[in-house]
């Protein structure tokens, strides 16, 4: 499937530079707001509240030709420019630069034959995984559908099926692209191939704008999904258990153990609600009865207090998680381990859980991937560090002033403290800010690193695409 470009900006027209707000103003279809408008406020919000845009200027491109613009305007000015569909990931905020917005690029169409969908930059992935769900197919999204399709998988994109089908990256067939010297082109395996590899994994926000992509969708419409509710002092246990119960299970589980110190807010059942639990979660997407037999094995094993575990459409695979939808401030840190154990659950519980007092961090998590992610085409993408096996990430919101530094203290302990099993290799979508950036290498394998410095020097040697990740 193909996306109808803009004639005009494929051609390479308007080919002169852009060099004022009112020239930008005048030519882009979408709004263009200075601190002075109303609504620029609002526009330089990220959904993840620790951090706010305070750019000189905010594009919100209604079409792939405002994308060039403001490209445009930003090389030409030497400003920079950053993009944000729905800043869930954030790197640097676009201080004095663009903010591009790509909320209103949100078209989404589903080829059921092909079994591709065409996503707009915009586009959160609850849109497509309903539209593809009309047809029984289904997009490789994470756990939380308010996420924007396309930044999650330029960082790689580890879902519920990631097991099965690969990482988010693995599923990107085409992009298109405005580069930072203002051309749309596609990156696809026949097109632009080092470009199409570099943006299958390799982070967003540095190598230009994708205005869209075109994705591969797989045939799953029911699955069996949910929580085992165990005592936070059971951490170690489960986590033990959990260890040998995934080393031989079948690439159709993909699952985590999440310590999570649920907060004392009204709209959690009473039985949860400011209490601290240890959860084995996940989703199975073979056979239904298979699936639940490998539960069992584990519930004989050990008892949960409370079992959600249920078939369900695919479609409400974000019940499983239940992620914060509302915006929130929010501070993590994470990588890659070279394994686990109990004593990593010991770990986890003794820095997540709280002591007296309220919780720092609201929880961390131990995400099992390997399986097709492990033997995703290393030729066709970068994403990196496919031999571990499990990636951790913990998570603190800070809601009252002067949290965010115990919390920020908090995660670099927990990171000391799982030493003996962090790999030192990095996970893009589960790191935000500075340390997006600053471990952008660690994310990659070996030659990637300089490979993708290249092509950023090749592509955007004034930095005009400056926000987002290091290359
Ligand atoms: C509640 C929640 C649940 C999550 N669940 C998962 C999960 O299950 N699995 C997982 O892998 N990740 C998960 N993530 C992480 C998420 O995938 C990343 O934060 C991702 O980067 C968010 O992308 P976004 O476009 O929504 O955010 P944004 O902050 O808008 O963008 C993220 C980065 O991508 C860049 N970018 C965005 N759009 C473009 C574009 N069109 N062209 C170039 N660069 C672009 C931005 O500049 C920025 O650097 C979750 C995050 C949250 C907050």
């Amino acid at each position: 499937m193909t996306n109808v470009l803009n004639p005009a900006a494929r051609d390479g027209a308007p080919s002169e530079p852009v060099t004022t707000v009112d020239e930008l103003r005048r030519r882009a279809t979408g709004p263009v707001l200075t601190a002075d408008d109303d609504g620029y406020a609002e526009a330089t919000l990220a959904w993840n509240r620790a951090a706010q845009h305070r750019p000189l200027v905010v594009v919100e491109a209604a079409d792939a030709n405002d994308v060039v613009l403001a490209v445009r305007f930003a090389a030409a000015t030497g400003v920079g420019l950053g993009v944000q569909a729905t800043g869930h990931g954030m790197a640097l905020p676009a201080d004095d630069g663009v903010l591009l917005l790509t909320r209103r690029l949100d078209d989404v169409r589903v080829d059921p034959a092909a079994r591709t969908a065409w996503v707009g930059a915009g586009s959160q992935w609850g849109p497509v995984l309903e539209q593809a769900q009309v047809h029984g197919l289904a997009p490789l999204l994470g756990s939380a559908p308010h996420v924007g399709a396309v930044g999650y998988v330029l960082g790689g994109g580890f879902g519920w099926l990631a097991r099965r089908y690969g990482s988010g990256a693995d599923s990107a067939r085409a992009f298109e692209l405005v580069t930072p010297d203002g051309r749309l082109l596609r990156a696809s395996a026949d097109e632009n191939f080092e470009l199409f590899r570099a943006l299958r994994g390799g982070g967003g926000g540095s190598l230009g704008v994708v205005t869209g992509m075109e994705i591969e969708l797989y045939p799953v419409t029911t699955v069996y999904g949910g929580n085992l509710l165990y005592p936070a002092e059971m951490a170690e246990t489960v986590m033990d258990r959990y260890a040998r119960w995934v080393a031989d299970a079948p690439d159709e589980l993909t699952s985590e153990v999440v310590l999570m110190n649920f907060p004392p807010i009204p709209d959690l059942p009473e039985p949860i609600r400011g209490k601290s639990f240890t959860i084995v979660r996940g989703c199975w997407c073979g056979d239904l009865e298979e699936g639940r037999a490998l539960l069992d094995r584990f519930r004989a094993e050990l008892p949960p207090v409370a079992d959600m575990w249920h078939e369900m459409p695919f479609s409400e695979v974000a019940t499983i998680s239940n992620d914060p939808v509302h915006p929130l401030p929010a501070l993590l840190t994470g990588g890659w381990l070279d394994g686990i154990d109990g004593g990593v659950g010991r770990t986890l519980a003794g820095l997540t859980f709280p002591v007296d007092g309220p919780p720092l961090l609201m929880f961390s998590e131990v995400r099992h991937i390997g399986g097709a992610v492990s033997r995703g085409d290393r030729a066709t993408t970068v994403l990196g560090n496919r031999d571990h096996e499990f990636v951790w990430h913990a998570l603190g919101v800070p809601m009252a002033d002067g949290m965010a530094e115990g919390i920020s203290a908090r995660l670099g302990e927990i990171r000391e403290a799982l030493a003996d099993h962090d790999t030192g290799r990095a996970y893009l979508n589960f790191l935000d800010g500075e340390e997006r950036r600053a471990r952008t290498g660690d994310a990659l394998d070996g030659d990637d690193v300089a490979a993708l410095r290249r092509l950023k020097q090749e592509l955007d040697p004034d930095d005009v695409v400056r926000f987002g990740v290091a290359h």
